[in-house]
């Protein structure tokens, strides 16, 4: 018999009809021959009302307690909807996260699920019940109520899609589906009809609140087939599937994040082991780290700059004032009023001058770069807040994410909602099949960091130009420039620099390096600025799978290793399934070696 798990956010439970409007979507799947586990989140905005209550009585929660308080919300729609499918002449039963056996982690208010138990879920199901479960929390080795951060039941409703091996997992939500950016921003955004996970898993991860980001680790891991579709009116959403919309746009979506801080350490040592002093203190602290950008260094120092959520700038600069001290690095600073805006696409990968497209479309509009962080499947810049918005416009407009992808490259989509079930199976055909074996060492430690890949790229140089204008338009010239020519650059980070001047490092293949340098110092001279130094040879690594980068210590271990094998990590860039460091060419082979060591236990 086939299995549906659907979920309801705060929206779609807000008041007593929505409940029932929600109980009659189960009630329908459950006719219609399914087993429905149905997750729901706290009514309307009950979570906020309840972190507001707890800062009126203690400004600084304990943390447990926070998530005692903060998984009651849930239990009310628990029980409010099982009442009413009851009352609509159908049997149901609501259980919490412990009731079930969601098993997390300790770490309150951000736990992971570690494993569900399904034999109470299925007893429940075999006797024709629907089943309630409570979103967003779990329970830990000790008995204490765990909750999985802002947004977790869209984890949790994929991960007992997963457990369940469900056919498909719906997301009912207050938008009809996932859209090119947030259409409450931009309402010219477009509905997608399908993204990919690794796409989804980017821009949710960069802003895109409509669903948890790990909600993707799951659905990408044990092959979820999701749909996120509207609580109000039954039109087909968007699938969220292995598959992207459309195989070679270079660009699928934007995604805006306004409350980000922007941290730079300044004056460290350039050796081995400093970013670790950072960034072991901060992931101690479980502040997830973005856009970590280092300049080149300079007379043996560097300057570190990143970003981080803005409710997570205390805890970050308390871990940065330490770790100055132990460096004895020159101090720090840091700049709350910058805003993130990320563009996303699988067919970037494949394509030239994605991103000079994207520096010229905000350099015309006048609006000046702050820091640029490039990875395979997105790109991002830090702009200021004021300009933030005019800036997800121009870049929007810049990849028409308004229009559809043109005709020919459109993967096959689902046409009406009626027949999801087949269409989801269809479009997940080409996805290899899991084994039971794989299935069963893949649900031991479900949240757990698994790694596919490690590997070494010998095949590209650098380039550095320091100096450069803090001004718009600067980086649309040197890319235009490299692009013009037909270079093909890979990473590419631009970093905070002092007096209002930037370093810009990109990578190229080593047998383009000479003309790079020569075109870099022709845009140098026009811009004024200078020098540009190359290194000859620089070797890749990377390391890839799922949760890179909301496992807080994928990026300290790559780090820690390195940093023990003396090697220096001269540029790194994050994403959600990779993490790319640059080293000195000599290096390659032993930094690939202790990788290899230091990520053996995660590795399959
Ligand atoms: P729920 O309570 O149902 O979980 P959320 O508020 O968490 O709902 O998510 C839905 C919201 O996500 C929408 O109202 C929309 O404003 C926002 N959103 C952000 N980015 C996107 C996007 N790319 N597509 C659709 N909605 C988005
Ligand atoms: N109620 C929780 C929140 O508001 C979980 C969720 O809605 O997904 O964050
Ligand atoms: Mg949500």
């Amino acid at each position: 018999m086939s299995r549906i798990v659907q979920k309801f956010g705060g929206t779609s439970v807000a008041d007593s009809e929505k409940i029932l409007a929600a109980a009659r979507k189960a009630i329908r799947a459950h006719q219609q021959g399914h087993q429905v586990v149905v997750v729901v989140s706290a009514m309307g905005k009950n979570t906020d009302r309840l972190i507001e209550l707890a800062q009126e009585v203690n400004e600084r929660p304990p943390a447990r307690e926070m998530d005692m308080l903060l998984s009651t919300g849930e239990q009310v729609s628990i029980a409010l909807m099982a009442m009413a499918i009851d009352a609509l002449g159908y049997r149901a039963i609501s259980l919490t996260g412990a009731q079930i056996g969601i098993k997390t982690d300790n770490t309150y208010t951000k736990a992971r699920i570690q494993s569900i138990n399904t034999e109470r879920l299925r007893k429940a199901l075999d006797d024709g019940m629907i089943v309630i479960a409570a979103g967003f929390q779990g329970i830990d080795e000790n008995s204490n109520i765990t909750t999985l951060g802002r947004g977790g039941s869209d984890t949790s409703a994929v991960s007992l899609a997963a457990v369940l091996n469900a056919d498909q997992c719906e997301i009912y939500t207050d938008v009809d589906g996932v859209y090119s950016t947030d259409p409450r921003v931009l309402p010219e955004a477009r509905k997608m009809k399908q993204v990919s996970y690794d796409e989804m898993l980017e821009l949710a991860s960069l802003g895109a609140g409509v669903m948890h980001s790990r909600s993707i680790e799951f659905a990408k891991k044990f092959h979820v087939p999701i749909h996120v579709r509207s609580s109000f009116a039954d039109v087909p959403g968007t699938f969220i599937v292995a598959e992207p919309e459309s195989a070679d746009r270079p660009v699928s979506g934007a995604a805006l994040v306004k409350n980000e801080v922007r941290v730079s350490v300044e004056g460290v040592p350039d050796t081995p082991g400093t970013s670790l002093a950072i960034f072991a203190r901060i992931a101690k602290r479980n502040v997830t780290v973005d856009m970590i950008v280092q300049n080149v260094g300079m007379q043996g120092k560097a300057d570190i700059s990143f970003t981080v959520p803005r409710d997570d700038m205390r805890a970050t600069l308390e871990a940065v004032a330490e770790a100055c001290e132990e460096l004895g690095a020159e101090g720090y600073s840091y700049d709350e009023e910058v805003a993130k805006i990320s563009v996303v696409g699988l067919g970037m990968a494949r394509q030239t001058g994605v991103a000079q497209a994207m520096f010229q479309a905000l350099a015309d509009a006048n609006i000046n770069i702050q820091m640029i962080s490039t990875s395979e499947i997105k790109i991002s810049v830090l702009v200021s807040r004021e300009q933030s918005l005019a800036a997800l416009r121009t870049v929007h407009q810049a990849f028409d994410l308004q229009n559809p992808p043109p005709s020919k490259s459109k993967a096959p989509t689902p046409e009406a909602a009626a027949i999801d079930v087949d269409v989801v199976a269809e479009l997940q055909g080409s996805q290899k099949e899991m084994s039971l074996d794989q299935m069963v060492s893949r649900l031991q430690g479900m949240e757990d960091l698994t790694i596919d890949d490690i590997s070494l790229d010998n095949s590209q140089a650098r380039v550095t130009i320091t100096g450069v204008p803090d001004t718009p338009g600067v980086s649309a010239r040197v890319f235009e420039t490299i692009a013009a020519a037909g270079v093909f650059v890979d990473m590419i980070v631009q970093s905070k620099g002092r007096q209002r001047r930037a370093d810009l490092s990109f990578t190229v293949p080593r047998e383009d390096l000479d003309r790079s340098v020569r075109l870099a110092r022709e845009v140098c001279a026009a811009l004024g600025a200078g020098p540009v130094t190359s290194a000859p040879a620089v070797s890749k690594l990377s390391v890839s799978g799922v949760g890179m980068r909301s496992h807080t210590g994928v990026a300290i271990r790559m780090f820690d290793s390195l940093a023990h094998a003396g090697i220096n990590v001269e540029m790194i860039n994050t994403s959600e399934v990779r993490v790319n460091v640059v080293v000195n060419g000599s290096q390659g082979e032993a930094g690939l070696t202790a990788l290899q060591k230091a990520f053996a236990d995660v590795s399959h």
